[in-house]
C-alpha cells in the first residue's frame, strides 16, 4: 500500500488551517526535544512561529538512553502543548512510547510521532494505526530502508493512509557526530512511496553548528519538511540542549529554507 505503483499521486496529510504535509510547501515543526515548563514551552512556540513553523514538536514522555536522565513531565506535557497551541494556532507533533498512554497522545497531538526505537514496535504500530490519527514514523537507527516502509505498511494495512516518513540519522561507524544522516533515503523514498517524507537535522548530526546545513540539505534533496529541535536556552535544556538551534539560529535557517525552495 505504501508503493508508488500503486498509488502514483503524492499522498497529502492534511492537519487543518491549511497545514499540508506533502503538498508544494515545506512544512517545518520547530521546539524543543523535550517539554521542560510552561515558560519554556510558551516561549519556544511563539519564537517559532513567528520564525514560520507550522508545528511545534515537544516531547512529553522521552526514550532516554539512561533511566536517570529526564523522563519528561507525561500528561502535564501534553497539557502544556495544547496550551501553546492554543496560544499560537501551531499544530502539535509529540512522540508516543507505548500503548497505554497512546490515548493520551492521540487526544491532545495532531500529529503522533512514533520514535525510533519503536519502528517495529508492530503492535503499537496497529494500535496507532487504529486511531486514525496522521503518524509521523521516524526511522529506527540501524533499519533499512524497505524495514521502514514495512513498518509503515502496518500503519496502512491498519486503515490508517495518513503517515509521513522521517528520517533522522542511522547508526553507522562514523562516531564524530551522533547519527550519520541518510540523505540518501529521500530521494530513493520519493521514487518509491507516495508518502511525504520529512528530515529531522537534530538528531541526524547531533551537533548545533551543522544542524543547518544538513535542514538545507534536506530540503535541496527533497524532503517534504522538515522537524527541527529548537530551544531559548540550549545550554540549560533538559535533552539534547547541544543539538537545539536558538530562536535566532532557526530564524536564520528559515530563510535559507524559503530561498533553496523556492529553487527547486
Ligand atoms: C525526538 O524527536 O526527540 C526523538 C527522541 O527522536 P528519535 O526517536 O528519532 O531518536
Ligand atoms: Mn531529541
Amino acid at each position: 500500500l505504501v508503493s508508488r505503483e500503486v498509488k502514483a499521486e503524492d499522498t497529502v496529510i492534511d492537519l487543518g488551517d491549511g497545514v499540508r504535509l506533502g503538498g508544494p510547501s515545506i512544512v517545518v515543526m520547530a521546539g524543543p526535544c523535550s517539554v521542560e515548563s510552561r515558560e519554556q514551552v510558551l516561549e519556544t512556540a511563539r519564537a517559532v512561529k513567528a520564525l514560520g513553523a507550522t508545528l511545534l514538536r515537544g516531547g512529553a514522555w522521552k526514550p532516554r538512553t539512561s533511566p536517570y536522565e529526564f523522563q519528561g513531565l507525561a500528561e502535564e506535557g501534553l497539557k502544556l502543548l495544547a496550551e501553546a497551541r492554543d496560544a499560537t494556532g501551531l499544530k502539535v507533533v509529540t512522540e508516543v512510547m507505548d500503548a497505554e498512554t497512546l490515548p493520551l497522545v492521540a487526544e491532545y497531538a495532531d500529529l503522533i510521532q512514533i520514535g525510533a526505537r519503536n519502528m517495529q514496535n508492530f503492535s503499537l504500530l496497529r494500535k496507532v494505526a487504529a486511531t486514525n490519527k496522521p503518524v509521523l514514523l521516524k526511522r529506527g537507527p540501524s533499519a533499512t530502508i524497505k524495514e521502514w516502509l514495512m513498518a509503515a505498511e502496518y500503519l496502512l494495512a491498519g486503515g490508517n493512509y495518513q503517515v509521513a516518513l522521517c528520517e533522522r540519522g542511522i547508526r553507522t561507524f562514523e562516531s564524530m557526530t551522533r547519527n550519520t544522516l541518510d540523505l540518501n533515503a529521500v530521494p530513493v523514498l520519493k521514487q518509491l512511496t507516495h508518502l511525504p517524507v520529512v528530515v529531522d537535522p537534530s538528531h541526524g548530526i547531533g551537533l548545533r553548528a551543522h544542524v543547518p546545513a544538513m535542514a538545507r540539505a534536506g530540503v535541496a534533496a527533497g524532503a517534504d519538511g522538515l522537524i527541527v529541535e529548537v530551544h531559548p536556552r540550549p545550554e540549560k535544556a533538559l535533552s539534547d540542549g547541544h543539538q537545539s538551534l536558538t530562536p535566532e539560529e532557526f530564524g536564520r535557517l528559515m530563510a535559507q529554507v524559503r530561498v533553496i525552495a523556492g529553487a527547486l
